[in-house]
C-alpha cells in the first residue's frame, strides 16, 4: 500500500514527538509563496497520518478504513503521487473498514435523522497530549480536571497564538473531535479561544451508560469536575435541549450563582427541568469552585439534596439567591 513517507521531500527532520517537518508542498497551490523554511509538518498516527502547513495553513489527514478525503487527495497529488496510486489507496482503505467504522456510521445516521450531528474538526496545529508540562498539570489539578481527560498542549508554542501558554480541551461527540477550547494561562485577554458548533453540548462522552441522571452546568471546567454537561452559556438553545433530551436522563440544571446564572434558571423552568441551587458561601460561584473546596462527592451530594422540580419552589429559591447576591 502507498506509504506517504516515500513521497516526502528528502530534506526533512523528525521531532521527538513524531512530527516530520519539511518544506511544505501546498503553499504555491493556495496563492501563497512556496515554503523555504520547513513549515510543513506530517505526523504518522495510528493507521494514518495528519498534515499541517504553518505557511498557508493547509491541513489534511488520512485514516485507514475511511475514504481518502478531497483535501488528502489534493495533498498527495502535490507530493507527486500518481492518481492511480491514490485511487488504489482509497480502495485498499475501504477494504479495511472495521465493524467499528460500520457501527459509527450507523450511530451517525441515527444522529442525522434525529437532527443531532456535528462535523469532525481539527485541533489547533501540532496539538500534543499533555505529558509533563508541569505548570499546566498544576493548573489542571487546581481546577480538578480528571487525570484521564485528554488535555492537549501545542508543540511549537512560538508558532501558536501570540506565544501564550495554554491548555487545549478537545470537545468530543461520540468520541470524535468536533471542536475545542484553548484556555490561556497568563493574565491576558482573551482567556479562552473556542471552536464550537451550534447546538453542541460539552460532556456527552463523559456520561456513563448506566447513569440515570445528568447534571447541566455552564462551564467546561464545571462539567469536567463532576462529569456533567456544559451548555457553555448562561442559556440552553433549542438544539442543545434536544441533544440533552436524547440522552434519556433525569436532568438537573445547576446555574452559576451570579446574576447571569439566573437566566439559566428561567430557561430550565421553561424546559421543565429540575434546578439545584446549593446554599454555597458567597465566594463559591459555581460547581467548579465547590469541587475545588469540598471535593467531587460532597458537591454532587449537595446538588442532589437541593434539587427542586416544582416551578414555585425553584422561583422561591431563585428569589432568595438574588437577594443574597445583592447583599
Ligand atoms: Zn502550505
Amino acid at each position: 500500500m502507498l506509504d506517504i513517507l516515500d513521497y516526502l521531500p528528502a530534506k526533512r527532520k523528525t521531532t521527538p514527538s513524531g512530527w516530520i517537518s519539511f518544506n511544505a508542498v501546498c503553499c504555491q497551490h493556495n496563492s501563497s509563496t512556496a515554503d523555504k523554511r520547513t513549515r510543513g509538518g506530517l505526523k504518522p498516527i495510528e493507521q494514518g497520518w495528519s498534515y499541517h502547513c504553518f505557511n498557508c495553513n493547509y491541513t489534511a489527514s488520512f485514516i485507514l478504513g475511511r475514504s481518502v478525503s478531497f483535501k488528502a487527495r489534493r495533498l498527495l497529488g502535490w507530493m507527486g503521487v500518481p492518481d492511480a496510486e491514490i485511487d488504489a489507496l482509497n480502495l485498499e482503505s475501504l477494504r479495511h473498514r472495521s465493524i467499528h467504522g460500520i457501527l459509527d456510521d450507523r450511530q451517525r445516521m441515527f444522529n442525522v435523522l434525529a437532527g443531532i450531528e456535528f462535523e469532525e474538526r481539527e485541533l489547533p496545529p501540532m496539538s500534543e497530549l499533555l505529558s509533563d508540562a508541569h505548570e499546566r498539570r498544576e493548573y489542571l489539578r487546581s481546577r480538578k480536571v480528571p487525570d484521564d481527560y485528554p488535555v492537549m498542549v501545542q508543540l511549537h508554542e512560538e508558532r501558536s497564538w501570540k506565544n501564550r501558554p495554554s491548555v487545549i480541551i478537545p470537545f468530543t461527540y461520540n468520541d470524535r473531535i468536533v471542536g475545542h477550547t484553548q484556555r490561556f494561562l497568563d493574565d491576558r485577554n482573551p482567556k479562552y479561544v473556542t471552536d464550537s458548533q451550534p447546538g453542541y453540548v460539552f460532556g456527552t462522552d463523559l456520561q456513563h451508560n448506566d447513569w440515570t441522571h445528568a447534571i447541566v452546568v455552564e462551564g467546561i471546567f464545571d462539567a469536567l469536575s463532576i462529569s456533567g454537561l456544559a451548555a457553555m452559556h448562561n442559556t440552553i438553545s433549542d438544539h442543545q435541549a434536544r441533544l440533552i433530551r436524547s440522552l434519556g436522563r433525569e436532568i438537573t440544571v445547576v446555574p452559576d450563582q451570579d446574576s447571569a446564572g439566573m437566566e439559566l434558571v428561567d430557561r430550565a423552568i421553561e424546559l421543565g427541568w429540575a434546578v439545584s441551587m446549593p446554599p454555597w458561601p458567597n465566594d463559591i460561584k459555581d460547581v467548579n469552585d465547590s469541587v475545588v473546596r469540598y471535593g467531587r462527592l460532597a458537591t454532587l451530594l449537595t446538588i442532589l439534596e437541593n434539587r427542586e422540580t416544582s416551578k414555585i419552589k425553584i422561583e422561591l429559591r431563585k428569589k432568595n439567591l438574588v437577594k443574597r447576591l445583592r447583599s
